[in-house]
């Protein structure tokens, strides 16, 4: 099951062995958030018990040893990615946090009346929101970048809707609905043609292969780190060191100034200290940093075959059951993503009998209720994979669908509001 993995790595995930109503658990909703290590629970307790202490502030030794630590698990993210320098890489909340952030300041800076931002037709709210409430106080204009019947975006296409007045672009890497992979590469490439820079949401992206930031060329790149099997609440901005220098802080406190009187003008901290006033979440920085190494030594080579034997598996497993449909080809490019219907039973019911059975999935419209109207779609069945699912573990979902029936679960809630 795991053949393409150094060793059974299972067992590094306490959560595995749990069950859920007495079935073992079968944890398919990584793309919500992943599973955590046990190098990184051991690194948080050992953060928490051997160097808590504010950071950047005190001229003490525990101060210091956090703050290294912090810094520390910059450089791990700054190697990860590929970026230059450590300064780049801002730590945010997450993904959300880190769009925000940019649309906030670098996009109220470019954007203003009668201008265009483009987006794709596959965004998450969170890389769709922020752009569209800029667009508001703007007076400015949103527009989509067709996805094509693969589910991907064409860079042909994408550079069309990039016209004169288009100030910035922002980009998802891998959908979170399918699994598709966008040729980003390509679509910075044609934006800076254009002069237009390119916020990049790797949500997706990074959990599964190994993101090179100055090889795609991204001006700016966000990532969460909780979906990567580090702790909820960490994410992560990448930004070009011109652009970011350039920025106003997002908000502003304590660890922001230079210094500050109740008159003159105030003086920020260079980045990335000026993107996060406040006190960071150190532990989860370490944190974030102990999974980024527990991928990197599993080897990305392996990581990446894992996945792709696994979803090459569910979508052969489900196209032989009767009333299945999976959505997209997701074995054309696998990242880690299969989404499915069920002729005429809602995803609700579908996710509800899987639940029965201890298997998590994540049903309805996945936060991007724009791509799935354009699909034509109510909902999809997302399966989602990690590094520790297998085989059996489709094979348990494959089985438990063949006795799916309308109604199996009904929900005592009205589907649309939850969907
Ligand atoms: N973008 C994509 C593509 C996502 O899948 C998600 C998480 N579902 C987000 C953004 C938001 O990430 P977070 O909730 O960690 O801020």
């Amino acid at each position: 099951d795991q053949a393409f993995l150094p060793r059974s790595i299972r067992d590094d995930f306490p959560i595995l062995a749990t069950a859920q109503g007495g079935e073992p658990l079968v944890y398919l909703d990584n793309a919500a958030t992943a599973q955590k290590p046990q190098a990184v629970l051991d690194a948080l307790v050992d953060y928490y018990s051997t160097a808590n202490s504010n950071v950047g502030r005190g001229y003490y030794r525990l101060s210091m040893a956090s703050t290294d630590r912090y810094e520390e698990a910059r450089e791990t993210v700054r190697q990860a990615l590929g970026a230059e320098h450590a300064d780049e890489i801002v730590f945010t909340r997450g993904t959300t946090d880190a769009v925000n952030l940019i649309a906030d300041g670098l996009g109220a800076r470019l954007v203003g009346e009668g201008d265009q931002v483009v987006v794709t037709g596959m965004e998450h709210n969170s890389n769709l929101l922020p752009w569209r409430r800029l667009c508001e106080r703007a007076g400015a204009e949103l527009v989509v970048a067709p996805v094509d019947e693969r589910g991907a975006v064409d860079a042909a296409a994408f550079a069309a809707v990039l016209g004169p007045r288009v100030r910035i672009a922002a980009v998802a890497h891998v959908s979170n609905v399918l699994g598709t992979v966008n040729p980003v590469r390509e679509m910075i490439a044609e934006a800076h043609r254009r002069g237009v820079p390119v916020v990049v949401d790797g949500a997706q992206a990074v959990p599964h292969a190994p993101v090179d930031v100055r090889g795609l060329d991204a001006d700016l790149y966000c990532f969460s780190g909780h979906k990567a099997y580090g702790p909820m609440g960490t994410g992560v901005l990448y930004g070009k060191r011109d652009l970011l220098a350039e920025l106003p802080p997002y908000q502003v406190g304590g660890g922001t100034v230079k210094g500050v009187s109740h008159t003159e003008p105030v003086r920020y901290v260079p980045v990335p200290a000026r993107f996060e006033a406040g006190t960071p979440n150190v532990a989860g920085a370490v944190g974030l940093a102990a999974a980024l190494r527990y991928v990197r030594d599993l080897g990305w080579d392996a990581v990446r075959r894992h996945d792709e034997a696994l979803v090459r598996h569910a979508v052969e497993s489900l196209r032989q059951i009767d009333g299945v449909r999976v959505v997209g080809d997701p074995a054309a490019a696998p990242s880690g993503i299969v989404s499915f219907v069920v002729d005429g039973i809602h995803p609700y019911d579908v996710g509800g009998h899987l639940d029965r059975h201890g298997v998590a999935v994540r049903s309805g419209v996945h936060c991007a209720s724009t791509f799935l109207d354009e699909m034509g779609l109510l909902g999809t069945v997302r399966m989602s994979f990690a590094v520790y699912n297998t085989a059996d573990e489709i094979d348990v979902v494959a089985d438990a669908l063949r006795s799916v029936r309308p109604g199996s679960w009904t929900t005592d809630h009205p589907t649309t509001r939850f969907l």
